[in-house]
């Protein structure tokens, strides 16, 4: 018995050679998507764009929130710990940002399931800065509506905590999906 030779699913004239490489359907070259991990059919390539925009509108506003109140609670006890502890300080902010990142992160993957979206994911980082500004307003007014610059310094604190938060908070939320 000799071998059929493949055929494109969605092309039954044109023979191949060529599988997609998730669910091993024949495809011939002008169906063929070249992915980064390597050439996939349409329907699949369709599917893992599905997945992609999974989050639903309300994830937004739960992303959001739990990242901004987690973050607001955090800035206010680094900034409590702050005073007084001087340059050791620069440890403890380096540390607790990365802990308080992951902790953001992992609280709004139980909040929002496993829907996922990169925009979702901007969103919780959103919230992180917002909540980590929130104990500063009064600085941040001071120091840029009053034009006193002399209270930069004392917004450096802060501002690395934050960065450091939601840079963590950003590569542990999207960093899940890269194994899917
Ligand atoms: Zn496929
Ligand atoms: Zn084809």
């Amino acid at each position: 018995m000799t071998e059929q030779p493949m055929v494109c699913y969605r092309h039954p004239t044109k023979e191949t050679t060529l599988r997609c490489n998730r669910c091993d359907k024949p495809i011939c070259a002008q169906c063929a998507r070249r992915t980064p991990t390597g050439y996939r059919c349409p329907d699949c390539i369709r599917e893992m764009g599905k997945v992609f925009v999974t989050a639903r509108w309300y994830d937004y506003i739960t992303a959001f929130l739990t990242a901004m109140i987690l973050a607001l609670i955090a800035a206010l006890l680094v900034g409590l710990l702050g005073s007084g502890l001087g340059l050791f300080f620069i440890f403890i902010i380096v540390a607790a940002a990365t802990a308080v990142g992951s902790l953001i992160a992992e609280a709004v993957r139980r909040v929002v399931g496993k829907r996922r979206a990169r925009p979702l994911f901007i969103t919780a980082t959103a919230g992180v800065v917002v909540g980590g500004l929130i104990p500063n307003l009064p600085l941040l007014v001071t120091v840029f509506l009053m034009g006193e610059l002399g209270g930069l310094l004392a917004l450096l604190w802060p501002g690395v905590f934050i960065f450091l938060a939601a840079s963590t908070t950003y590569v542990r939320l999207s960093g899940i999906q890269i194994g899917r």
